[in-house]
C-alpha cells in the first residue's frame, strides 16, 4: 500500500473511534476510565433505613417547592450520610421567595447580624428552588457549624466528606467556591445561569441529576 493510503485508513480509524466516544458521551456511557468520577472510597455501605427516616423527617418542611431532582438529591444526601459516613445532616434551607432573600440579605448590612450572602431576591439559586443548605447534626441533637468538625472520627473533615458525597449526587457544592466559599450549600442548575434564570427560563421538571457509577451502587439502582 501506498504511504497515503495506509495515512488515510489510520486517519479513518481514529475519526471512527472519536465519533463512537462521541455517541458515548452523549449516550452518557462513557467508560468510567474516562469520567473524572471523585472516589468516595465506599466499600460497604449496610443501610438503616430507619434511622435514615427519622432524619429525613427533621428536613421534609425544608425540601418542599424545590426542583424534583435537586429534592431527590437532597434527601439521597441525607440517607447516604446517615448510613454510609455516620453523619447527621439536616436541611437548614431550600427554597426562598425573593422577599425572604432580600431580608436575608439586609442582615449584616441595613440589619443586625453577620453577613450570611452576597445575593438579594432573584440574585440567588435558592430563589428557583435550585439550592439548599445543610447542617451537621451533633449526637445531642445540637447543631454544628465548626468547619473541622469530624464527628464521625474519621479522621476527614465531615464538611468535606458530605462535600464530595454531594458532588457525586449530581451537585455542585459552595465549599468548593474560592469568591464566597459557601460551605453548607449545595446547588443544581442543569447549565442554567442566574441571567438565564432571571429572564424566566427554568430546567425542566424531568431533569435528572447526573449521578456517579458509585452512587448508582449505593442506592441500589
Ligand atoms: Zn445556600
Amino acid at each position: 500500500m501506498r504511504r497515503g493510503t495506509i495515512f488515510g485508513w489510520i486517519l479513518f480509524a481514529f475519526g471512527m473511534f472519536a465519533a463512537g466516544l462521541f455517541i458515548a458521551a452523549s449516550m452518557n456511557r462513557l467508560p468510567s476510565v474516562l469520567i473524572d468520577e471523585p472516589d468516595l472510597g465506599i466499600e460497604a455501605c449496610p443501610r438503616d433505613e430507619a434511622a435514615e427516616n427519622a432524619l429525613l423527617r427533621k428536613s421534609a418542611e425544608r425540601l418542599e417547592n424545590l426542583h424534583p431532582s435537586v429534592r431527590q438529591g437532597a434527601e439521597d444526601l441525607i440517607r447516604l450520610s446517615k448510613s454510609c459516613y455516620d453523619i447527621d445532616i439536616r436541611i437548614t434551607q431550600g427554597y426562598r421567595t425573593k422577599k425572604e432573600q432580600d431580608e436575608l440579605f439586609s442582615q449584616g448590612r441595613s440589619k443586625s447580624g453577620e453577613i450570611v450572602t452576597n445575593a438579594r431576591g432573584g440574585e440567588s439559586m435558592h430563589n428557583y428552588g435550585l439550592a439548599f443548605d445543610f447542617v451537621l447534626l451533633k449526637p445531642d441533637g445540637g447543631i454544628t457549624y465548626d468547619l473541622n468538625h469530624d464527628g464521625n472520627g474519621s479522621g476527614k473533615n465531615d464538611w468535606n466528606e458530605i462535600g464530595m458525597l454531594g458532588k457525586a449526587l449530581g451537585f455542585d457544592w459552595g465549599g468548593d467556591w474560592t469568591r464566597f466559599k459557601d460551605v453548607p450549600h449545595f446547588e443544581m442548575t442543569f447549565g442554567h445561569s442566574l441571567n438565564d434564570l432571571k429572564k424566566g427560563k427554568r430546567p425542566a421538571e424531568s431533569l435528572i441529576a447526573d449521578r456517579t457509577d458509585e452512587i448508582e451502587e449505593l442506592l441500589g439502582k
